[in-house]
């Protein structure tokens, strides 16, 4: 293992620093999981996070990063997900600027969500290119700093906070099982775990529809993938032709990446549900869905991390009511 560019040591400063601004999730037994795999199975229950995902963590840590300067004239990002909704509420808490653009078309009810965390929207044109191009103008024009969804080093290190948790909790893991998009999760947790302890497996999951990462790994460099509909919504949009950080870390650093079908993360939402008494987006879902298809050669004791909540609750009742159909 070649020494990662976001290593062990930048995760526990970034721990130390957000500690008392992000909600420190527990890790639960799925009893009904070990029985079925015949290992213990552990749940990290990070969708429960404020904002509803991980991404408060880089976002976080990014935020408390910033010079003097950065914090005075605020942050700005282009993401109308997870990443927008944690960036408002870092800032917010830091008590510095977040500006987040987005396009004429985000549904209003996205970017109230937003307003509400807090944030200055400001609507330009009709695609997110259009909106990353003011993002880039304000980042110009009046020296605001950008804060990228997964590519950056305070994102990465903030993610991979989340697996020092996991350690902490289940000492004598041989497994974790992470969600994979852009690769800042992945990476971060990666870092962490292999950091610790270099024998513990981590296997990324990412959808079938519009696997970035998986396809970058498989062509050797960052590529462009068709984006398409999917469960797994959190999981959308490329690596990025101009990735620094998050490709070589998970070539580096993860044991493989698995994909999982519609169907499947289906089945994990509603497992999650009715199981386990959560509530998970479809990119929360992923790792419950890969093991219970059977998709990874499982080594117990295991963790599965459940990385976000963010769904809409009229698309969950279906899923759970057996209405939702691929
Ligand atoms: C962003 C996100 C992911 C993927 O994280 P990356 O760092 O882009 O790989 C997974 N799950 C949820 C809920 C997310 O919001």
């Amino acid at each position: 293992m070649t020494n990662p560019i976001v290593n062990l040591s930048d995760i526990q400063t970034a721990r130390e620093r957000i500690a008392g601004k992000i909600v420190r999730t527990p890790t639960v037994l799925s009893t009904g999981l070990s029985e079925r795999l015949g290992v213990p199975v552990h749940l990290k229950l990070e969708h429960r996070q404020t904002t509803g995902s991980f991404k408060l963590r880089g976002a976080s840590n990014a935020v408390a990063s910033l010079s003097a300067d950065g914090k005075r004239l605020g942050v700005v990002a282009a993401s109308t997900g997870n990443h927008g909704r944690a960036l408002a509420h870092a800032a917010k808490l830091e008590g510095i600027r977040a500006v987040i653009c987005m396009s004429r078309l985000v549904p209003e009810n996205k970017v109230s969500e937003i307003r509400r965390l807090g944030a200055d929207i400001c609507i330009v044109g009709k695609s997110q290119d259009d909106a990353q191009e003011e993002v880039d103008r304000l980042v110009a024009e009046e020296g605001l700093t950008m804060v990228p969804p997964f590519d950056h080093a305070a994102v990465i290190a903030g993610q991979g906070t989340v697996g020092l948790e996991m350690l902490d909790d289940v000492p004598d893991a041989a497994m974790v099982v992470t969600p994979v998009s852009g690769g800042g999760l992945a990476a971060g947790v990666a870092a962490a775990i292999k950091g610790r302890n270099p024998s513990i497996k981590v296997i990324g999951v990412s959808m079938e529809r519009g696997a970035a990462m998986q396809a970058s790994l498989a062509a050797g460099k960052p590529v462009l993938v068709e984006e398409m509909p999917t469960l797994a919504d959190s999981l959308g949009g490329g690596i990025g032709l101009e990735n620094r950080l998050t490709f070589s870390m998970i070539r580096d650093l993860l044991d493989g990446i698995v994909l999982v079908s519609e169907e499947e993360i289906a089945a994990g939402i509603v497992h999650a549900y009715a199981e386990e008494r959560e509530i998970v987006e479809g990119a929360g879902a992923v790792g419950i869905a890969a093991l219970l298809a059977g998709k990874i050669a499982v080594e117990g004791p295991v963790v599965i991390l459940m990385s976000g909540r963010n769904i809409d609750m009229a698309l969950h009742r279906k899923i759970v009511c057996g209405e939702w159909a691929a």
